[in-house]
């Protein structure tokens, strides 16, 4: 996933947790739904009287340099940003108030246009906090941020609610057909005037009180349905003899003894995690162990004891189903969907249950083939949920025998960066040229490069792609400055890419693995996305949900192109490219495990969905869970990925509830592009690599998502190339109509 810190995400009422989210870089394999609520916002504090430090403060000063300015980092100190915060919350304050209290009759010069604009000065100094709290991230920071994060969120939401502003959002709104709007303009009016309406703030007297309540009331159901799942993983199984540890591997061994200590225990402990369940259960022979440790996992939040969290989730769905109705949304489910690509619960429904026939029959020849192998070895078992993950282990050996140390060579970093500017180039017509050290950096190992496309200078790519302290782990990117061309001026745009790779020894070349590099050319997608903007309206520059992680989905598939490993993946002792028969290989195992992979995520997407998607709310969720699970019809072999009781995506923010389907939906669309480019015959077509930048990436969100990519490919997505992807029968073509946006047709 892409984060901005844009001010204006603020001002429209978006929660400032947004600017935490970690990218996804497997699409099935989602991120922790913990980090989003680590920002998760408490009530307001009362702000604090700051010393005015305007002028000697290097954080509220003009960027200056190249590309219409850069970032100071060289000029940053972490003590400025509490009298920096304060400063530009009191100058975005004052820019407000003044279109605000314009007297003229609102309209979209006077009033729309300088809103816009207004916060500028909050984006620069939140590019600068993002990095900070992301890449450069101590103590220091983190206290800032615990106590001025609520402050500024308060205020933007404050801001946001203003009555005189609505009156004058809905003045413009009103009066647009007559005012002589051009599609983008209108679109802009449209979606600021909806948003606000979503939001609550439409809403008076005893209705807007209780949406405040239902509110906090939720606010504090998120919390405690966190802190319960939290307590929960931190207990642990407590390993005593030597004998538990059968066909652990030492690092594993090692890492469950430090824990140990840790806790001032003898022995091992096994924290209650994903992190250590899925190499337990992978390694472990000890098939007893294997049950327990899986158990205690897939129960989490689910022991009847004072870390339950069924009557939490319960509360949570009841104020749900009351703030949709006041807010005048059938269920949660339509009131989240309304502003993505999707729009109804109806049509994500649809994509999934095209999906999840072919998922579970992958699923009975995957268990069978378990089931082989643990015949022949005389276990006299029968598959169960925790011998999965060991047997399909062991399937993967005998069946597809990749050895990642074999791929490895062939993937230089160095190298791999070439070949996807290279790619940029060929596709879009981009060049990159490392110009580092002409602009100042947070880190001397990040990399800086002048982005053109034909003759014209597009901006600045930062290029990040080190782990080191401070850095949280996963991948992303972001942009220190989008593009937008409003105000006379067209934006230079500064992306960047933060990667977590291990850097290699001294004097040795840094070697990542195939998903290491595919997350570099993942990443690069989203970075793609945002140089290639060619728009007017900042508040038209954020796309959907269920349509940020398509663009850099799609870059991925270039990477094991016959061009890219010939050209950049050489072998670094041998120099030669790597052999078809390896990338036959790697193609065929991507397949492998498929079903599994995909019933456990799609299970987990459609209780999402079957859940906010009714307007009487759900009493019993554990009952609700097993009851939809039979309905769908299960396999037993498997377990949602997330059971309710512990879904941090549904339950500690609103972030994902109704919304865990947008992974499936992006790579359908990814899919689907892809082939556009294969049935070319040349996976580096001209005539559909500038389609795509022109009608996909350029147009930001000035047109609907939906209708950008039926202008693209001349259709909606159709499901079968997902299906294929994923190693799945295809159905016969009548059967597989498109299906995606189907629903919105009337159906
Ligand atoms: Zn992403």
């Amino acid at each position: 996933m892409r984060f901005t810190s844009s001010s204006r995400k603020l001002l429209l009422g978006v929660s400032s947790a947004a600017l935490l989210g970690a990218c996804n870089t497997l699409p099935m394999a989602d991120h922790d739904g913990k980090n989003m609520t680590t920002a998760q916002l408490n009530e307001a504090s009362v702000m604090q009287a700051v010393s005015d430090t305007a002028t000697s403060n290097s954080l509220l000063q003009t960027w200056t340099g190249p590309y219409d300015g850069v970032p100071p980092w060289d000029k940053v100190n972490v003590s400025d940003f509490p009298g920096a915060f304060q400063a530009v919350m009191k100058k975005v304050g004052t820019q407000v108030n003044a279109v605000r209290d314009n007297p003229a009759t609102a309209t979209f010069e006077n009033f729309t246009l300088p809103m816009e604009l207004a916060g500028n000065s909050a984006d620069e100094l939140f590019s600068i906090w993002g990095v900070h709290s992301s890449n450069l991230s101590n103590e220091e920071v983190r206290k800032i941020q615990g106590e001025w994060l609520p402050k500024i969120s308060a205020f933007f939401n404050e801001l946001t609610l203003d009555p005189k502003l609505l009156e004058k959002t809905k003045a413009v709104y009103d009066g647009r057909n007559a005012a002589g709007l051009n599609a983008q303009q209108l679109r802009l009016v449209e979606r600021n005037y909806e948003q606000l309406v979503r939001n609550g703030a439409l809403l008076e007297g005893t209705e807007k009180e209780q949406l405040i309540a239902l509110n906090t009331e939720l606010a504090k159901a998120f919390n405690e349905f966190s802190n319960k799942v939290l307590a929960d993983e931190e207990t642990f199984i407590h390993l005593t003899d030597e004998a538990d540890l059968a066909g652990l591997p030492n690092s594993f061994i090692a890492s469950i003894k430090e824990a140990a200590q840790g806790k001032g225990k003898e022995g091992w402990a096994l924290k209650n995690t994903r992190s250590v369940m899925q190499p337990f259960l992978q390694n472990s022979t000890r098939r007893d162990l294997r049950e327990t440790v899986y158990n205690a996992y897939i129960n989490r939040g689910d022991n009847g004891d004072k870390n339950d969290t069924n009557t939490t989730i319960a509360k949570i769905l009841k104020l749900r189903a009351d703030r949709a109705k006041i807010l005048g949304f059938k269920t949660h489910a339509h009131y989240r969907m309304a502003d993505t690509m999707a729009k109804e619960p109806q049509a994500a429904m649809e994509l999934m249950m095209k999906v999840w026939p072919a998922a579970v029959g992958r699923v009975k020849e995957e268990v069978a083939d378990m089931q082989e192998v643990a015949d022949a070895e005389g276990a006299g078992i029968t598959i169960a949920p925790w011998d999965y993950r060991h047997y399909s282990e062991k399937v993967r050996k005998v069946k597809y025998d990749l050895d990642e140390a074999e791929i490895k060579p062939y993937f230089k970093l160095d190298n791999m960066v070439d070949a996807m500017f290279d790619a940029a180039g060929k596709l879009y017509g981009m060049q990159f040229s490392d110009n580092t050290g002409s602009v100042p950096v947070f880190d001397p190992e990040v990399r800086t490069f002048e982005v053109t496309r034909g003759d014209k200078v597009i901006g600045l790519f930062y290029l990040d792609n080190f782990a080191r302290k401070g850095k949280r782990s996963g991948a992303w990117m972001t942009t220190y400055r989008s593009q937008h061309d409003l105000g006379g001026k067209n934006r230079y745009v500064l992306a960047s890419n933060n990667n977590n790779f291990v850097k290699g020894g001294e004097g040795q070349p840094t070697l990542v693995s195939l998903d290491d590099a595919t997350t570099l050319f993942h990443e690069f997608g989203h970075a793609l996305h945002y140089l290639n903007y060619d728009i007017t309206y900042p508040g038209l520059s954020g796309t959907p949900r269920d349509f940020v992680e398509y663009p850099s989905q799609v870059n991925e598939n270039w990477l094991l192109t016959r061009y890219i490993l010939d050209t950049y993946a050489k072998h670094a002792e041998t120099g030669k490219p790597m052999p078809q028969e390896l990338v036959d290989k790697i193609n065929k195992s991507k397949t492998f495990n498929k079903g599994f992979s995909t019933v456990e995520y799609l299970s987990s997407a459609i209780v999402d969905m079957m859940l906010h998607n009714r307007e009487e709310p759900v009493t019993d969720p554990d009952a609700f869970e097993r009851e939809t699970l039979t309905k769908i019809g299960m396999p037993k072999e498997i377990v949602m990925r997330h059971r309710l009781p512990q879904f941090n995506h549904l339950f500690s923010s609103d972030a994902y509830s109704a919304g865990y389907y947008s992974y499936l939906w992006s790579e359908t669309m990814d899919a689907d592009t892809w082939a556009a480019f294969e049935e070319t015959g040349d996976v580096w077509d001209k005539d559909t690599a500038e389609r795509f930048r022109s009608v996909i990436l350029a147009t930001g969100n000035e047109t609907d998502r939906k209708d950008a990519y039926r202008n693209f490919r001349g259709r909606d997505p159709e499901v079968k190339y997902i299906l294929k992807k994923r190693g799945f029968p295809v159905p016969s073509e009548s059967a597989d109509a498109s299906v995606v946006n189907k629903s919105n047709t009337g159906k």
